[in-house]
């Protein structure tokens, strides 16, 4: 299996665990029993039954004519913003606290940017009445204030990072600085990033959007695997979910899509696999922007979820493997793509959503080719947004 993770969480050159030694034996526990409490029957009747009774999971496989028929192509979407709490990132915090359950904690710790990774796990610390510290930047905190109160609402302590750019990164370096402080919390992290086994953890756990496209797929078209599968890129969490049962399967074409914000050669972009060097953030070894010095850049996007200045380190790997097709789309040609979503098939999809959407125009398209785009969340979030750039 190419695309899985060795025994140390290395997918090529990229991965691993890079913590400090206070953090060994946390990430060790984790390392020594995530895979079997995934595949433990408990877990899955648990899993399942909360995906489809309390997400709303199997979300729909929507053949959206009007965007085929613009397009000259056959374009399915994967209804993730269809999910309860509007996103795919519910799946994973909703598979971690059981993990977290399985492994005793009763006190949970993550970080957020936007504040969607905080709100879906605030979510599942109500639902399992768990206590949870959620650490966010503090020009974050007044940016996406509705968040915020929403992570409050559901009992959450949301603290603030008062260190560098108060921004996600900084988020990340108090939230781990916390966890050597209590390392009796589980600390769930929002995407395919951080040290082994959580790459590999969140995949599994996002895996649940292609497990579902091949059944869809196959009940719609009469095969279970498309030409192409589309989706975008921050850390890369929707992504590994809807390529998971499709990566061995070479003639499936994947492609990934970042955040170029104003231009990707403008100074202000999130397009990591275009700029980005080998390095480690967040624990693991990846592709990253940073300066001649090793800083990370900071990285721009109008869309807070792609706002982040690494991948995960599958991706990484399979950008370097080329199993991946990495494309890229501005701030404009996102919202134009939302703009045309909504106005053609009636759904308004998150701005990250957008970026997926807005590589279809730069693509050579057949008639018959099943393309599926991971529609990976909802607009509500973005209205604001849409409403400024409307006119
Ligand atoms: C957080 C988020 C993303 C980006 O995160 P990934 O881990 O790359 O999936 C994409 N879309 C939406 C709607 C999000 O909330």
């Amino acid at each position: 299996m190419k695309f899985q993770p060795d025994n140390n969480g290395y997918y090529g050159q990229f991965g691993g665990a890079f913590i400090p030694e206070l953090l060994y034996p946390n990430v060790k526990e984790l390392e020594d029993n995530y895979i079997q409490i995934i595949e433990s029957e408990e877990f899955q009747t648990e899993y399942k039954d909360l995906l489809k009774h309390y997400v709303g999971r199997p979300s729909p496989l929507y053949l959206a004519k009007r965007l085929s028929e613009k397009y000259g192509a056959t374009i399915y979407l994967k209804r993730e913003d269809l999910n309860h709490t509007g996103a795919h990132k519910v799946n994973n915090t909703i598979g971690q606290i059981l993990i977290a359950k399985h492994l005793g904690k009763t006190k949970i710790l993550a970080e957020t940017g936007a504040g969607q990774h905080g709100v879906a796990t605030a979510t599942v610390c109500a639902l399992m009445g768990l206590e949870c510290v959620v650490f966010m930047g503090e020009i974050d905190i007044q940016r996406q204030a509705p968040n915020v109160a929403r992570m409050k609402m559901l009992g959450a302590k949301v603290v603030p990072a008062t260190s560098g750019s108060k921004t996600l990164k900084d988020a990340t370096n108090e939230a781990i600085r916390y966890w050597i402080q209590h390392p009796d919390t589980y600390y769930l992290i929002g995407s395919v990033v951080g040290p082994h086994p959580y790459p590999d953890m969140v995949a599994r756990l996002q895996a649940v959007i292609s497990e579902e496209m091949k059944i869809q797929l196959k009940e719609q078209t009469g095969k279970e695997n498309p030409d192409t599968i589309i989706a975008c890129v921050g850390g890369g969490s929707n992504a590994a979910g809807a390529f998971y049962h499709y990566l061995e399967d070479e003639e499936v074409e994947l492609i990934a899509v970042e955040a170029a914000g104003l231009g990707v050669n403008s100074g202000e972009s999130a397009a990591t696999s275009q700029l980005g060097e080998v390095g480690v953030i967040h624990g693991s070894k990846t592709i990253l922007m940073q300066d001649e010095y090793g800083q990370i850049v900071e990285p721009y996007s109008i869309s807070a979820g792609l706002d982040y200045p690494g991948v995960g380190p599958l991706h990484a790997y399979l950008h370097e493997t080329k199993r991946a097709t990495f494309m890229n789309a501005t701030d404009n040609e996102a919202l134009n793509a939302a703009y045309e979503l909504t106005k053609i098939e009636g759904i308004i999809p998150a701005l990250e959503s957008a970026h997926a959407l807005a590589v279809l125009p730069k693509m050579d398209l057949q008639k018959d080719q099943v393309i599926v785009v991971n529609l990976s969340g909802r607009g509500d979030k973005d209205l604001e947004t849409y409403i400024k750039h409307l006119s």
